[in-house]
């Protein structure tokens, strides 16, 4: 730490990503959610020489191409939609611009761990919501909130979903209190709360095409919600970063949104993945939590989370760990391909077998 670092920010403690290796060529990289499928043929299309010569120009501020199809593609007017660099940027810009008088922000006890470092970089002081005994989101712990709320829905790590009726509850018990629900993961097989957006002008709805889409790398994400929420969103972005999108990023996202039959392959064959996943598994003694999204939480009772995830790596296979209370036996596991399934399925029977 320098001596020049505001004091503000000396007992900050960053977030910390999933490991990214150099080189992937003979790892399984199974840690950070990632679509083990290429981005749409369009998206490789149009990165061409005269886009790339283009560079040279900024990039339009308001993303007006994309946002348009993403308002088309949900059913919105393009007042309801902003984009922002990932959706951690614009989680970024709603921790900034969203808070009450009390200055609190509502979150389920285990869920992204960026939320508390949101809060402790904008002064918001973070209220930590348990979850139930079965790790699920329990909707009426958040009716009459005193602040925002924050769900991610399906949650994570546990990849467990409220249905759109309980989000609607949430809601409908929080009439003054904006309600924030990050979706990133809801594209394979979470309901999402888009369609309440016209009912309900205290909903936030945040996606990302980093996991359905497969666009981890051009860091795209998107902000549905009432107008007015859009307009705050962009009153923080123009007063930030006008230019937070990248000339091909805003080409690559238009082109991922437009092939909605892409799109619906890879999300239905990486949920079917899931579930034959999951079934080998349970088969080897796992327990794994019901997972609506491209991952899964899973824990043995025979292996501790952290001996599993270290097996693993061993191996050539790398998962998330958490080593925090309530979650230290699970390891989460992102949905590849069958054949990256396969492997994890077949070192895992080894590493079970030389322990039993
Ligand atoms: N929300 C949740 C729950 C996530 O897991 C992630 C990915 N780490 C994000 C938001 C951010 O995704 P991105 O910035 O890539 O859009």
């Amino acid at each position: 730490m320098s001596r020049f670092l505001s004091r503000q920010y000396e007992n900050l403690e960053p977030y910390t990503p999933g490991e990214q290796p150099k080189s992937i060529s003979r790892l399984i990289k199974l840690n950070t959610n990632e679509n083990p499928y290429p981005p749409c043929p369009g998206v490789l299309e149009v990165i061409n020489d005269e886009e790339l010569n283009k560079l040279k120009l900024y990039s339009d501020p308001e993303a007006s191409q994309l946002v348009e199809v993403i308002a088309e593609f949900n059913g919105l007017d393009k007042s309801q939609v902003m984009v922002g660099n990932g959706s951690d940027e614009i989680l970024a810009f709603a921790f900034m611009a969203f808070r009450n008088e009390g200055n609190k922000i509502f979150y389920p006890e285990i869920s992204y761990s960026f939320y508390p470092v949101y809060c402790d970089i904008f002064n918001a002081s973070g209220v930590k919501v348990p979850l139930d005994k079965n790790f699920k989101v329990v909707p009426e712990d958040y009716y009459n909130a005193d602040g925002t709320i924050v769900i991610t829905n399906p949650n994570a790590p546990t990849g467990i979903a409220l249905t759109r009726e309980e989000i609607r509850e949430i809601l409908q018990h929080n009439k003054d209190n904006l309600v924030i629900i990050d979706e990133a993961y809801v594209d394979f097989g979470g309901e999402s709360a888009v369609p309440l957006i016209d009912e309900y002008d205290n909903l936030l709805v945040i996606q990302t095409f980093s996991k359905s889409r497969s666009l981890a790398g051009a860091r795209i994400g998107m902000a549905m919600g009432a107008s007015e929420i859009i307009e705050d969103l962009n009153r923080i972005k123009f007063s930030f970063n006008p230019y937070n999108l990248n000339r091909l990023s805003i080409l690559a996202g238009t082109e991922a949104i437009k092939d909605r039959d892409y799109f619906e392959k890879t999300t239905a064959l990486i949920a079917d993945t899931r579930d034959s996943f999951v079934k080998e598994m349970k088969m080897l003694g796992f327990k794994v939590l019901p997972s609506k999204a491209n991952f899964v939480f899973a824990a043995s009772e025979e292996i501790s989370g952290e001996e599993y995830f270290k097996a693993l790596r061993n191996a050539g296979i790398i998962v998330r760990y958490f080593k925090k209370p309530l979650i230290e036996n699970f390891v989460r596991i992102t949905v590849g391909t069958p054949e990256e399934m396969k492997e994890l399925v077949n070192e895992t029977r080894k590493i079970m077998q030389a322990i039993r």
